[in-house]
């Protein structure tokens, strides 16, 4: 077991103890309320694909009771609203699962949000609590999808906690969307974090920071856009995915180069200037993908930077596995063991609010503020 997690499981466990000390018989009979889940879990999932780009994924129920376990506390879930077609004339027999394997079209499968509903509402009330459903199937480049997430909420009241993951710019993949490409200028999207802001709907938004293999040293070149973009949606939280960053849309190019040195930091003073500006203190950055986590560990420099940003900023970050469709509970536990070098370096506090206190305070007001909405919008 890694020092890290050794010293979590430690501490955890003389949390436990100290609690039950002081608390009495009648408390602990009680069962785990959402914002106070089992001690013995170790985080929130703040990013989790039940299925997969061809809607095919893990049971809700099996989610729940073997793969989150005893180790993930609570978890938002979402499938994945772009579907891969199979195209005969493309890859004849072969049928791809994933984006990177055919170059036929995705296409907008709005079926995902019945989908992920039915599913919820067929597990029991304690497995419920410990799930935040997302609203994902829309395309954000049309002006009607505001009307699709409204139909949801209406069709299935008390379900959906937030919107997303859904995305604007990801490498390989927004070229492969059938119809209008999506802008983070579109007013198609404005409406959609102005209609999640009226609702109380976290949102969480996926769009690269920069283009693919983009030169080093230069202005990341969304960012600007995902700056005003921000910013003209003060009432709406929202959660940046993987803070920006893709498979090959790095912190940096490459260790070795004399750029790599200048745009490291560059990366983490603008991440830094987006944490203080105060019209960007409605925004959140997920810290979920193994891809993210591998830059994050990948030399003693990036761990004690990433440690350092975090301990200094740990309201500000949310932990996420970005799983897609896991079979078993070692899957999600290795993208949270991969994090063991920085979770060491990490006060109690910051730790804390990384893994779980965030996601606590983020979906409980969002919960909150969807079932108020829906009771006095929905009949
Ligand atoms: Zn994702």
């Amino acid at each position: 077991m890694p020092e890290g997690i050794k010293r979590h499981a430690l501490a955890l466990a003389i949390m436990a103890a100290v609690c039950a000390a002081f608390i009495p018989p009648v408390a602990l009979a009680r069962k785990p309320t959402p914002a106070a889940p089992a001690v013995s879990c170790l985080f929130n999932d703040g990013h989790f694909h039940l299925t997969n780009y061809v809607q095919q994924g893990t049971d809700m129920g099996k989610y729940v009771d073997a793969i989150m376990g005893d180790k993930v506390c609570r978890s938002t879930v979402f499938g994945i609203p772009l579907q891969q077609t199979w195209s005969f004339g493309n890859s004849g027999d072969f049928a791809p699962t994933y984006y990177l394997q055919s170059d036929a079209p995705l296409y907008y499968y709005s079926f995902t949000d019945a989908y992920i509903a039915n599913a919820y509402l067929k597990l029991k009330p304690e497995q419920r609590q410990r799930l935040d459903p997302m609203i994902t199937g829309f395309n954000p480049a049309d002006m009607y999808a505001v009307d699709h997430i409204r139909r949801v909420l209406e069709t299935y009241p008390g379900v959906f906690s937030g919107i997303g993951e859904f995305t604007i710019h990801k490498e390989f993949v927004s070229s492969k969307v059938a119809g209008e490409i999506a802008s983070l200028t579109d007013p198609a999207l404005d409406r959609i974090l102005d209609f999640a802001g009226e609702v109380g709907l976290a949102v969480i938004l996926h769009s690269d920071i920069d283009m693919p293999f983009a030169k080093a040293g230069a202005e990341p070149v969304f960012l600007k856009q995902m700056k005003d973009l921000l910013r003209r949606h003060p009432r709406t939280t929202i959660i940046w995915a993987h803070i920006g960053l893709g498979r090959v849309v790095h912190p940096v190019q490459d260790q070795a180069t004399v750029e790599a040195a200048e745009r490291n930091p560059a990366y983490r003073a603008l991440v830094e200037a987006m944490i203080t500006d105060p019209t960007l203190s409605h925004v959140y950055f997920d810290i979920s993908w193994d891809e993210v986590a591998k830059y994050a560990v990948a030399s003693p420099e990036s761990i004690a930077n990433t440690s350092a940003m975090l301990n200094k900023y740990p309201e500000r970050f949310l932990f996420g596995t970005d799983n897609v469709a896991p079979a078993e509970q070692a899957t999600q536990m290795r993208v949270y063991d991969m994090w063991a070098p920085i979770w060491a370096e990490l006060t109690p506090e910051a730790s804390l609010k990384v893994r779980k206190g965030n996601y606590e305070r983020i979906f409980d007001a969002a919960r909150a503020r969807v079932r108020a909405w829906e009771k006095a919008n929905v009949r």
